[in-house]
């Protein structure tokens, strides 16, 4: 048996020499060195007696090495568990307790810091953003040619992945070999990636986005990757012309959009934008497609199961909708109360099934109970509609869900006819505590110039939608909170203003 992840990695490496990644100072790494480097991580691992099945969490800052010390996790048969840089000492403590690491990779700026939180952690290396601390010395003691990959099934974790806490606090999902392979196999053909393929990267590499469907998917094409330790509109625009595609949250967009450099030229060498991780406005969508003659390509997917949805390579990418299953998953929306099929056009909780579905939360069984059906579907919380021509609609989570004087809002509607407003710049809309209405519709508006005032908006909405859907206040700020993701933090939000309505 071989390592079923890695396997994808070494059987996508077109010739050794070629680069697969680039770093922002202009470091150059061929796939021959992400294997050898790769292979360092592993034997040193298992010199300082990490086993198979064991987890190695690690919070350092975005480097090269960080992708080398991931492969070495999963070809030493061992857990990566990678963690969120902004996470604090006190949070640290509790994903250390939650997860038992064998070993933690810390940066060494934070390592005095965190000796509290990881007091109970047999090991603890170091890793920097230039790649250099102990974890690279111990890798750099080894031959990394010399090393023979653990064998590792379909089934087995490769992985252990905290959600992003937006709705509460974060959950490890356990991603097995299979998950993580299936879902790089199938995001290469649907997105047509190959060898020829030079991706812009400036996700992070804690999260899905940036570990698994930007990083599996250009290794597992043989392509290469160009580093950015973070969002950099002007440095993006830079590389553009060397570039074939990019994947970001909807924030990369709105931000390029603001660069005047951002012209149909400077994006002519692209043949691929993806956005996902949060809702892509239709708006920018639009404004995205006149500047540079590209229609971004959405997809939907979460922690728990990698990429689920996608609009098409070749066909309508529509906006606003997160396009069609993939292949070989599975995807229908439910009445959450019956759980009975709904038809098209029908909004209820999405669910999906295929092998690219977790295994269950990491010491969780109840809520992995609760949330699997017995049939395999995975409730993903998220409520939805498919339309009749087959694309997926994301009408927001569960958990945002309005319900007002006993008739559900969905957020999203309201939003859409909010951001629709000249003057808007975007919107959100939550449910507050209220006396009579058990939760109050209210919308929180980030207004640009000239942006229509409390009044005249209700009255522009009362004319379009539903008397219940309508905002019983509408309050203006700056700009609305959004997490390292760019997701919008809505229960930062109910929790600010819960006191509104009395
Ligand atoms: P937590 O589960 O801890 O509250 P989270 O759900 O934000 O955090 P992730 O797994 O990072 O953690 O995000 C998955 C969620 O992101 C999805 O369930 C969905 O709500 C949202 N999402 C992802 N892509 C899209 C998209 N294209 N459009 C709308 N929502 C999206
Ligand atoms: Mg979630």
């Amino acid at each position: 048996m071989t390592n079923h992840l890695f396997s994808l990695v070494r059987d996508g490496a077109p010739d050794l020499a070629k680069t697969v990644i680039e770093t922002h100072e202009g470091t150059l790494y061929s796939y021959g060195d992400l294997i050898a480097r790769s292979g360092a991580y592993a034997a040193a691992l298992k010199a300082a007696g990490v086993a198979p099945g064991d987890r190695v969490a690690v919070q350092v800052e975005k480097s090269a090495e960080v992708i080398f010390l991931y492969l070495g996790v999963v070809r030493a048969g061992a857990v990566f568990l990678p963690l969120n840089t902004a996470y604090t000492s006190a949070e640290i403590g509790y994903f250390l307790g939650d997860a038992e690491p064998a070993l933690f990779v810390c940066d060494p700026g934070k390592r005095e810091a965190l000796s509290e939180s990881a007091a109970g952690v047999r090991q603890i290396w170091t890793l920097d953003a230039a790649g250099q601390g102990s974890a690279a010395e111990a890798a750099d003691a080894q031959d990394g040619a010399a090393f023979a990959d653990v064998a590792r099934g379909p089934e087995d974790l490769a992985a252990i992945l905290y959600t992003s806490g937006t709705t509460g606090r974060s959950k490890g999902a356990m991603l097995s070999h299979d998950n993580l392979a299936s879902n790089a196999r199938v995001l290469v053909q649907h997105w047509r990636f190959t060898a020829k393929d030079v991706l812009i990267h400036a996700l992070p590499v804690f999260h899905t986005h940036g570990l698994f469907v930007a990083t599996n998917t250009v290794l597992a094409s043989g392509g290469s990757m160009l580093f950015l330790p973070r969002l950099d509109p002007k440095k993006i625009l830079d590389l553009m012309p060397r570039a074939t595609a990019m994947m970001g949250v909807p924030t990369f967009y709105t931000r390029l959009l603001k660069e005047p450099g951002l012209t149909r030229e400077a994006s002519s060498s692209i043949r691929l934008f993806v956005s996902g991780s949060a809702p892509l406005l239709a708006e920018t969508h639009r404004e995205w497609q006149a500047r540079t003659g590209h229609a971004i390509l959405e997809r939907y997917g979460m922690t728990e199961t990698n990429m689920s949805t996608s609009n098409p390579y070749e066909g309508d990418r529509v906006a606003g909708t997160v396009g069609f299953p993939l292949p070989g998953v599975d995807l229908r929306v439910v009445d959450p109360e019956t759980g009975a099929a709904l038809g098209p056009d029908e909004v209820g909780m999405i669910e999906v099934r295929g092998p690219n579905v977790f295994k269950g939360y990491w010491r969780m069984p109840e809520k992995t109970a609760a949330e699997f059906k017995a049939n395999g579907f995975f409730i993903t919380g998220d409520l939805g509609k498919v339309d009749p021509r087959g694309y997926v609609h994301i009408v927001g989570r569960g958990k945002d869900l309005i319900i007002s004087g006993g008739f559900n809002v969905y957020p999203k509607e309201v939003e859409t006819e909010i951001d629709a407003l000249p003057g808007v710049v975007e919107s959100a809309v939550i449910g507050l505590p209220h006396a009579d209405f058990g939760e109050a519709v209210t919308a929180v508006v980030v207004g640009g110039q000239n942006a229509p005032a409390e009044a005249a908006i209700v009255a522009d909405l009362e004319g379009r939608l539903a008397k219940f859907k309508c905002p019983k206040r509408v309050l203006f700020v700056d700009e609305l909170p959004r997490n390292t993701m760019g997701k919008v933090q809505k229960n930062v939000l109910r929790e600010q203003y819960k006191g509104l309505f009395g």
